[in-house]
């Protein structure tokens, strides 16, 4: 059993529409067991259109066409199907009643135009459209089965929940799940966390385990299949038990969860809080914070101190410390570390200090150069160098020094003696 999605329309080739319907049906697919082999997206372009489908009916069981189904000249599904099954368009009755009184509901007269959104390949069936004027269409064509809907998101959905996805359980089309668990970690490159996990990304493994790397935060995708849920559940929980035994305090958390859930559920459990002062960051760390509900008891606040002046005034930064070792330095890290800390009263005082780019940098400090400071309750504050590469542009550099700092109060809280801290 094998899945295509074609998704028609110029606006997707041209990068001017993100194409989000083929995302959203191949993760329905997925649910129903039915695995999806091939994603094409293609223009309004009749001979593309017909080209699409033949090579789609020769190697998959099931397509499932998004767009070209409107009333206007460069919607040609209906035609380019057509062709391929080598049959005329023949205009549905009841299709057409029900485009008319689609039209009536909004007291609009129908425009002629319209009437082509009624023609269907001779031997097609009518998916009707509850939300919109364009009918779908269900179709046998050779050996596979090939569904169009509507290009609008809002009515593909609605036409693949209410329709589509009950013949495809009708056509027993699907009888197997498809469950799939994301695990996330922090602190280490990509290459590093697959090197420790490759008996887990091995081609071949059951349940299967991808490596994917967004935003500096590695996941582990975990995909399990059963003829149930509570099979595929079962058949995947031993892969997560491992994933969650070898990489304890790597993970940040599962599913949607990244460094700012992983602190703020460290501050819940120790009841400690965390202020903030930020140069490099300009309010990034403490807006990451403040991005989780619940949080007010555990940050009390955070300072941006941009200039010498306010890393003075706010913080209480010698100047003389600013002039002898620069404002992007380990001493200077931990004299705003320290100061908001005192300032604020809080657990931890979270610091970040950096040359943010793209210009700034000078051979000894390049762009990408960050310095973290952490302050802690017995007195003390360590500081940490990271150098994120003179090549990244300023948004990485700002956005990987904040879920750095992130992280290192999450590590610096949690219960067991971390490798992690540095
Ligand atoms: P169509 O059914 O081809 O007339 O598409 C109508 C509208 O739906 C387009 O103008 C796009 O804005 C949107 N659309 C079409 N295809 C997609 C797709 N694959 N993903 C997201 N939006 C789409
Ligand atoms: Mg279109």
């Amino acid at each position: 059993m094998k899945a295509e999605i074609i998704a028609i329309g110029s606006e997707l080739v041209s990068g001017q529409c993100l194409d989000t319907n083929s995302q959203w049906l191949s993760r329905e697919l997925g649910s129903l067991g039915i695995p999806v082999h091939f994603h094409t997206t293609l223009g309004d372009d009749i001979d593309e259109d017909v080209a699409a489908f033949q090579i789609a009916i020769a190697h998959a069981d099931l397509i499932l066409v998004s767009g070209g189904l409107g009333p206007t000249q460069d919607d040609l599904t209906r035609e380019a199907l057509a062709r391929v099954a080598g049959v005329p368009l023949v205009e549905n009755a009841e299709a057409l009643a029900a485009i008319a009184a689609m039209f009536a509901r909004r007291s609009r007269p129908m425009a002629e135009r319209n009437r082509v959104q009624a023609l269907f390949p001779l031997g097609a069936e009518m998916i009707p459209n509850r939300v919109g004027t364009a009918p779908g269409i269900w179709m046998k064509v050779g050996n596979a089965v090939v569904a169009c809907l509507p290009g609008v998101p809002s009515e593909l959905r609605v036409m693949y929940d209410e329709q589509v996805r009950p013949r495809l359980n009708q056509f027993a089309l699907g009888g197997r799940v498809i469950l799939h668990h994301k695990i996330n970690l922090f602190g280490r490159g990509e290459s590093d966390v697959e090197a420790a996990a490759l008996d887990l990304t091995a081609r071949g493994r059951v349940p299967e385990v991808g490596i994917t790397a967004h935003d500096a935060t590695i996941s582990f995708r975990i995909s399990a299949e059963g003829t149930t849920e509570d099979e595929a559940r079962r058949a995947m929980e031993p892969t997560l038990d491992l994933i969650r035994t070898r990489f304890v305090e790597l993970i940040v958390g599962e599913g949607t969860d990244d460094v700012a859930e992983a602190l703020l559920a460290q501050l819940v459990r120790t009841g400690a809080t965390v202020a903030t002062a930020e140069s490099c960051t300009g309010g990034l760390v403490a807006q990451m914070i403040t991005a989780q509900p619940g949080v007010s008891a555990y940050f009390p606040g955070g300072v941006v101190s941009y200039s010498n002046q306010a890393k003075q005034e706010l913080l209480g930064v010698p100047a003389s410390l600013v002039a002898t070792h620069g404002a992007v330095s380990a001493e200077v890290a931990e004299a705003m570390a320290t100061g908001v800390r005192d300032r604020f009263h809080a657990t931890l005082g979270l610091s970040v200090t950096g040359v943010a780019g793209p210009t700034g940098g000078t051979p000894e400090k390049p762009v990408g150069l960050v310095f973290l400071g952490l302050a802690t309750p017995d007195g003390k504050v360590q500081t940490r160098k990271l150098e994120i590469g003179p090549e990244q542009p300023r948004e990485i550099i700002q956005r990987r020094s904040a879920k750095h700092a992130l992280n290192w109060a999450r590590l610096a809280l949690l219960p067991m003696p971390s490798r992690e801290i540095p």
